[in-house]
């Protein structure tokens, strides 16, 4: 890599990737590696999807770019028009970016421009425990990962941080499972009824935690408890789909699990798969109705981009075939990681939805206690996964006061039932290597 990329690992050498087909990419040596994450859950459809790079094609030839103030795009209509079906969002608004943080951004900002529009002078924002949302300043501050908010806590402290399901490592274990959902819904009623709820301007969560905590699926009882307090309070909900959104839990969006009807809906990762960056912001009709006219001065120079559009487009194309298929595929993968892994003495919890899984590992699985930090022990593991032609995402947990292990999969949905046996073979193997 030449020495003129400020690399996102530094001082690491980091093989040149030249090909991608399905669920493999290969370097410029010829080496094969099983995508296991699709890079950071970014690839939903695979690699090499001929038809998504002749849509993109197509639409830069015909027109690349126009400002999002001067002009529509035909590409864009027809995009946003297929989606909105799909969207568990009541008469749903599209306001596309270029990636998650940006989506992020915009959402937090539609939340304090819908107060305004109301009379009414909201501007906190609540997120959770553990949670990522993304690397901007405003996406960090609703993040609650101590770890990456402490060098930028000068810019952050706005918002606040309630309780996440995290079913492992129960914030309420005393009543979990069955009472644990309304507790934390009594947490957030407590810190919005504390900050004031004239002040609460939203709750910002993703559905299943992904980056973060690692595919932490909440009870059945959660969503409801969660909105109904959200409601009672005149605050909006957002849910972040970045990672959840687009097929990869096995619905199109993860809120349909719970029913969960959000205010706003962040998405992007998959909504592209990669393909081109693309991140989405949605709104309810009524949000949109109610900043539309006035408030809500926001916009970035790629917002709305037409070959962002067409690309979305074809993407949705092909997930229409794959979505149906994650649920069989997902439950393939939970079982070939059970049978490989669970006797493992460092393996403390095997999780997920779909294809969103992950591995916790432990030091001790009577006690639940979390390796050191600085073993880095998930970075090695994925090391030696990828020296075994096989990559894998590190998710990082922090919350009750723990840094965890984690590895995350989250392959293309094409994924096959082969490839998903030799992955979870391959983390096997790794993690013998790197822990006996
Ligand atoms: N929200 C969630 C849930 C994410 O997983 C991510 C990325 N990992 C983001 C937001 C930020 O997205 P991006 O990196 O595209 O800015």
């Amino acid at each position: 890599m030449s020495k003129h990329v400020f690399s996102r690992s530094p001082g690491h050498r980091l093989p040149l990737v030249v090909r991608g087909t399905g669920a493999e990419l290969f370097d410029e040596d010829g080496r094969c590696y099983l995508d296991g994450s699709g890079g950071a859950v970014v690839n939903s459809i695979g690699h090499g999807v001929t038809e998504v790079v002749d849509a993109i094609a197509a639409q830069a030839a015909a027109v690349a770019y126009v400002h999002g103030t001067a002009f529509g795009s035909e590409a864009l209509d027809a995009y946003a028009d297929e989606l909105a079906p799909l969207l568990p969002v009541d008469d749903p608004r599209i306001y596309p970016v270029s990636g998650g943080s940006e989506a992020v951004e915009t959402a937090i900002k539609l939340a304090r421009a819908y107060h305004l529009g109301r009379g009414q002078n909201r501007s906190v924002i609540i997120g959770r425990q553990g949670s990522y949302h993304g690397n901007t300043r405003g996406a960090l501050d609703v993040s609650g990962r101590a770890g990456l908010r402490a060098p930028y806590l000068p810019w952050l402290g706005h918002a606040f941080h309630t309780t996440t399901p995290y079913e492992y490592r129960c914030p309420f274990p005393d009543v979990h499972p069955g009472g644990c959902a309304v507790r934390h819904a009594e947490h957030l009623d407590r810190v919005i009824t504390q900050i004031g709820p004239d002040q609460v301007a939203a709750f910002i969560a993703e559905p299943v935690s992904g980056a973060a905590l690692g595919a932490c699926v909440p009870p059945a009882e959660y969503w409801p408890a969660i909105a109904e307090v959200c409601r009672a309070h005149g605050v909006l909900v957002i849910a972040d789909e970045v990672m959840t959104g687009f097929g990869r839990t096995g619905r199109w969006f993860a809120c349909e699990h719970w029913g969960l009807r959000p205010d706003i809906l962040v998405a992007a990762k998959g909504a592209a798969s990669g393909y081109w960056p693309l991140g989405l912001t949605v709104c309810s009709g009524e949000v949109y109705d109610t900043v539309a006219a006035s408030v809500f001065t926001h916009g970035f120079t790629y917002s709305h981009h037409p070959v962002g559009a067409a690309a979305g487009r074809a993407v949705l194309g092909v997930l229409r075939d794959l979505v149906p298929t994650v649920a069989d595929r997902g439950r393939d993968l939970g079982l070939a990681l059970h049978r490989e892994l669970s006797a493992h003495w460092a393996v403390g919890d095997i999780r997920g939805i779909g294809l969103l899984r992950a591995v916790e590992l432990v030091r001790d699985r009577d006690t639940r206690q979390p390796f050191p930090r600085r073993d880095r022990i998930a970075e090695q593991i994925i090391a030696a996964a990828k020296a075994k032609g096989l990559l894998l995402y590190h998710a990082t947990g922090n919350t009750n006061g723990h840094d965890g292990d984690l590895l995350l999969f989250g392959p293309p949905l094409v994924v096959t039932p082969e490839q998903v046996r030799d992955m979870s073979h391959r983390c096997a193997t790794a993690i013998h290597d790197v822990l006996g």
